[in-house]
């Protein structure tokens, strides 16, 4: 038996680098950045009124007060989109509108709030004007070539946008693995039929299916196999076709436990079985030809923990993401935990902030049968090997469930 921290370098080891496709921009929310992209013009690009104001030389209002108030001319206006043209004179203000562009010699704006404009087309100023007062200045947010996206990145609704504005219609973007899902087990039937005497519904393989696209692979179900050894053979051979094979269940050690034997025969080279950790011990991991393949214990906590724990890195990794794991925070627990081995053990734990701290309490029963943990849980506890029982108070690490990062 290895420890997780060993079964996580071998994986990790065999992951192949990333494919890369250009996207649409529209379309690149939640993809991840293949190249790093640098900004091919200024942001803003080029010098323009954060108000609706009046673009001044703040010279000439140097000794503006309300009781002596400065009087310039209107020399016109300058709107978004529509710069002023004319010859903008000494002596003279121009009216101008946010992101409206400012004349050359103009070096501040004064908001229209504190201006007053009379109707012979001149405006009346009471205060003072600094230089640089409400002007964007050009490359001021983002210079050009600058890099604003790192390969690896996530792509954000933010991101696009910055793509967009420094002229990137296109996204240079990580291929999506294909991670084709098979659920093993002669009790498990569809959630739409009938179910018979003895048997429960397969539901691990549509929390994965959701978890994998969560996780930026394209994932495809196969359907439920029967633990017979030639059906298995023959759907691991048709998932060997995709970049990621996972079957849940079967790889214990019960009398029908057929998919290490099926992987093996298909040859799949297995590089692990079991690991020090709870739940989730049976876990397996096989390379075939580029196809990473794992054997992900069948009771659903224990296929959830390990897909999080395992899993996920592997499929960030093969998108070139430049973060695998997700954050890590202390937090207090609130009743003792009684820990009798000596695995790493990942517990389903609510966690909340009460004044400036961070607390957690366990969701309840463990088991790994408890699949309503993980609905009830918001974090997994994170215990190392060698944990000895806690007292209530004893600090712990706790990674949240749904981190968007
Ligand atoms: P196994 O790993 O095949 O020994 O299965 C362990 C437990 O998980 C058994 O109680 C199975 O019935 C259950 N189980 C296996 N696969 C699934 C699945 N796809 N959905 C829900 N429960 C499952
Ligand atoms: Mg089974």
């Amino acid at each position: 038996m290895i420890s997780a921290d060993e079964a996580l370098r071998i994986i990790l080891d065999a992951v192949p680098p990333a494919r890369k496709e250009n996207v649409a921009l529209r379309k690149a929310t939640g993809r991840t950045a293949a190249e790093d992209i640098r900004a091919g013009e200024d942001i803003p690009p080029f010098r323009n009124s954060s108000m609706d104001g009046y673009a001044v030389r703040s010279s000439e209002l140097k000794a503006a007060s309300p009781e002596r108030p400065v009087r310039l001319a209107v020399a016109g206006e300058s709107s978004a989109g529509h710069p002023f043209e004319g010859h903008f004179r000494k002596g003279s203000a121009l009216r101008i509108m946010t992101g409206g562009k400012l004349p050359g010699p103009a070096d501040a704006v004064v908001p229209v709030e504190i201006a007053s404009e009379s109707g012979n087309r001149s405006v009346l100023f009471s205060r003072p004007a600094l230089p640089g007062d409400f002007v964007r200045r050009p490359g001021e947010d983002i210079p050009r070539g600058q890099r604003v996206i790192a390969a690896g990145d996530l792509l954000t609704p933010y991101h696009l946008g910055v793509l967009a504005a420094t002229g990137h219609a296109v996204a240079r973007v990580a291929v999506r693995p294909r991670v084709c899902i098979v659920a093993t087990g002669d009790e498990l039937v569809r959630p739409d039929r009938a179910r018979g005497a003895g048997r429960i519904r397969n539901s691990s393989s549509y929390a994965l299916e959701g978890l994998v696209r969560e996780s930026g692979g394209r994932p495809r179900f196969m359907g439920i196999v029967r633990d017979r050894k030639k059906a298995i053979r023959k759907m691991v051979r048709e998932g060997l076709a995709s970049d990621v094979l996972l079957i849940t269940g079967g790889v214990s050690v019960g009398l029908h436990d057929h998919v290490r034997e099926a992987l093996s025969r298909c040859g799949v080279d297995i590089r692990f079985w079991r690991v020090n950790i709870r739940p989730g011990s049976p876990l397996l991991f096989g390379v075939s030809d580029g196809t990473l393949v794992f054997g992900l214990p069948g009771n659903p906590v224990s296929t959830g923990v390990t897909f999080l724990q395992f899993v996920r890195p592997a499929l960030r990794k093969m998108l070139g993401r430049n973060v695998l794991f997700p954050s890590q925070f202390r937090a207090l627990i609130d009743g003792p935990i009684a820990v009798k081995e000596g695995k790493r053990c990942y517990l389903r734990g609510i966690a909340r902030q009460e004044g400036d701290l961070l607390r957690v309490r366990t969701t309840g029963s463990q088991s790994s049968g408890v699949m309503s943990s993980m609905l009830k849980g918001n974090c997994l506890i994170i215990l190392p090997e060698g944990t000895t029982d806690l007292p209530s108070g004893a600090a712990v690490n706790i990674e949240f469930l749904r981190d968007p990062f």
